[in-house]
């Protein structure tokens, strides 16, 4: 087994999740990348069945992905419409999104400023502030 093997299956394991032959593929997709992937459920699905030529669910892709998420090993992103989004880079950052395409770009946190920020209600703090800049083509 190879160290990297070991990590995914210690991801999996302290995530609640049965460190399964699907699972550790899903691992692959997601963690043995250079650089920050954002994706869709689905989308990842796809390409899972497309790289892997297998029959993984949508509900092992969905369960896996959320058990990530909860521990922290995932983030997700919300864009202000219904489609969720995650992401494999979980510090602290902001994004650029393409409509057109629904691409996400990562912008780091000190390439944005913030000066006001609201009051939150009362018993609560704020957490994090993610700002997404929606972009299109010049016409
Ligand atoms: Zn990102």
């Amino acid at each position: 087994m190879t160290t990297q093997e070991t990590n995914y299956i210690a991801k999996l394991r302290n995530s609640g999740l049965r460190p399964t032959k699907q699972r550790i593929k899903i691992c692959e997709v997601l963690f043995n990348r250079e650089k920050t992937f954002h994706f869709s459920i689905s989308e990842l699905t796809k390409i899972l069945r497309l790289q892997f030529n297998q029959k993984i669910s949508l509900a092992t892709v969905y369960n896996t992905v959320h058990a990530f998420q909860k521990k922290g090993y995932l983030k997700e992103i919300s864009i202000g419409n219904d489609m969720s989004y995650f992401d494999t880079n979980t510090v602290s950052h902001h994004h650029f999104y393409d409509a057109n395409t629904n691409e996400l770009i990562d912008i780091n946190s000190h390439e944005v400023e913030i000066k006001k920020t609201p009051t939150p209600p009362s018993g609560k703090k704020i957490d994090d502030i993610e700002v997404t800049f929606k972009i299109s083509k010049k016409i």
